[in-house]
């Protein structure tokens, strides 16, 4: 048996020590591209083991609040350092954990690494601001401040990238954090937490709970020893947080998902389109908050672009992400395989016509896994649900316009705001989709997926409740401003009243 194929069993990380649930259940964890093969099996927690990790980091918490803001910085860059050196053997682990291609999962990992240098050099930037005050003899100036202990939870299809996005900002800005990792990915959460205790995080700052949404998830959301949770997944899932955390007063910060979509003028240089198109709507199997599940195409060109796409599909070779040459890898479980193709029913009930795929994929070993073929649906109108609602799969629906007029109002016409992109060689359109598109981020002449670590993630509408990861504004969920007022005149100074 290869190391490959050995199957991990680990314990929650709290307090720096490996425990199961407390009462003894466990789950596994499978490769998607070969479901008969476990990779790991991890506790199956409850509320009782999240309390107990809660309890963990509120002990870590005023030793680590207290370390030097460039002390805790060399941690996380250590951190990076060391995700650098493991680089492969994390993103092997990634592919059979989830399924995406080798060179995808290397992706994710750089990620992480990025963000650790980013997140580690601004442990010396000067965050606060020193004003003038209105009156003499006073200084007035901000600080920031830790929140406590932080909930986070994550989904799997980035499975060391989000939880890097997180976990480092959130200690960086001084918090302990209890992290609930999706429970497919509970082996990538592992090595991350690993690192950084290999890096010199302290016993308990960052702690594990294995398990499920409703038993772990939920738990942790609730517990009255967190002071704020930040969450990226789903939008149902993202809803019940929030009515959960409202009352609670808590806060909360959501990331979900996304409807995005590609315009193609018919200006456009089309082959660039078509590679944007491939690789935005069939990068991570579909799989991505950001994917191009909509390709808004001028009918001038719609025949010329639709057929170069579908050609450029049909040879796109699905497999295990572990073997070179292989483009598609699985989706990520059985439920998730049934619902994609679940839309490729309702698409076609609603009038769409499937220009190539539209099938699980079972021939040879792709049988042994959950395969989806890359799908295009022709015909779709904006109205329509496969138009509309998040499918997460290798499934994408091109929707003809007429102008650029129509093609904005498409591209804008979803409940959610993550990523919209257009393509075009005229600069006043460029320029009119950037000021128009209502997305947190835009792409021109580029595909929906690919943000950079050092500008802003995040959406608008029902993409998210109105925060943003990574950028010079990370910090913002994970801390809070305080104003310091120091008076030095020795006599009482009214504010708008001693004028
Ligand atoms: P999900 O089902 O919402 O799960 C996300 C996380 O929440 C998982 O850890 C899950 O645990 C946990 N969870 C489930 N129910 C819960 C509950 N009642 N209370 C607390 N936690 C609960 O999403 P997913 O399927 O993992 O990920 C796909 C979704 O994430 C898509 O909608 C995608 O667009 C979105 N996404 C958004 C971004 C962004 O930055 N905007 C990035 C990536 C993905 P289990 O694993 O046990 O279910």
């Amino acid at each position: 048996m290869s190391a490959e194929v050995a199957v991990v069993e680990a314990g929650n990380v709290i307090g720096g020590e490996r425990r199961p649930a407390a009462d003894g259940q466990t789950f596994e964890s499978r490769n998607p591209a070969r479901h008969a093969e476990v990779v790991g099996v991890v506790p199956r927690s409850g509320a009782v083991d999240v309390d107990a990790a809660v309890r963990a980091a509120a002990d870590a918490l005023p030793g680590w609040r207290r370390t030097p803001w460039p002390r805790r910085g060399e941690i996380i860059l250590r951190a990076g350092l060391l995700l650098e050196q493991r680089k492969e053997e994390l993103a092997r682990l990634m592919t059979r954990e989830m399924g995406k291609v080798l060179v995808e999962a290397r992706g994710d990992v750089q990620e992480g690494i990025d963000m650790a240098k980013y997140i580690a050099g601004q442990s010396r930037l000067p965050f606060g601001d020193t004003v003038p005050s209105e009156l003499p003899d006073k200084w007035a100036m901000t600080m920031r401040q830790p929140l406590g202990v932080v909930g986070i939870i994550t989904p799997w299809n980035f499975p060391i990238a989000i939880p890097t996005w997180k976990l480092f900002p959130a200690l960086l800005a001084g918090n302990a954090v209890v992290f609930k990792p999706a429970e497919d990915t509970p082996l990538c959460a592992l090595r991350l937490v690993e690192i950084l205790e290999e890096a010199g995080l302290p016993a308990g700052v960052v702690n594990i709970i294995f398990g499920l949404g409703p038993e772990a998830g939920e738990p942790l959301v609730r517990h009255p020893g967190i002071a704020a949770v930040s969450f990226t997944g789903s939008v149902p899932v993202g809803r019940r947080i929030s009515e959960i955390c409202g009352p609670l007063l808590k806060r909360c910060s959501l990331e979900l998902g996304g409807k995005n979509a590609i315009v193609v003028m018919a200006d456009a240089d089309l082959e660039l389109a078509v590679d944007g198109a491939l690789w935005g709507a069939f990068g991570t199997s579909g799989q991505r908050c950001t994917a191009s599940s909509r390709l808004v195409v001028q009918r001038r060109v719609l025949d010329q672009f639709t057929d170069a796409l579908v050609a450029r599909v049909s040879r796109l070779r699905l497999g295990d992400g572990l073997v070179e040459g292989v483009d598609v890898g699985p989706v990520i479980n059985e439920k998730q395989l049934r619902r994609i193709h679940g839309y490729t029913e309702i698409g076609r009930d609603e009038g769409g016509r499937v220009l190539i795929g539209g099938e699980v994929a079972s021939q040879g070993e792709l049988g042994q896994g959950w395969f989806y073929l890359p799908t295009v649906f022709a015909d779709v109108r904006a109205d329509m649900r496969i138009a509309q609602e998040e499918i997460f799969g290798p499934t994408t629906a091109v929707i003809p316009v007429e102008s650029l007029d129509d093609a904005l109002a498409v591209a804008n016409d979803t409940t959610y705001g993550l990523s919209l992109a257009l393509y075009t060689r005229d600069l006043r359109t460029a320029f009119r989709a950037i000021d128009e598109l209502e997305a947190g981020i835009v792409y021109v002449n580029a595909p929906t997926i690919g943000a950079e670590i050092q500008l802003p993630f995040g959406g608008i509408k029902s993409t998210g409740n109105g925060h943003r990861e990574a950028g010079l504004v990370a910090l913002d969920q994970f801390s809070e401003w305080k104003s310091i007022y120091v008076d030095y005149g020795g006599r009482l100074q009214r504010a708008q009243i001693d004028t």
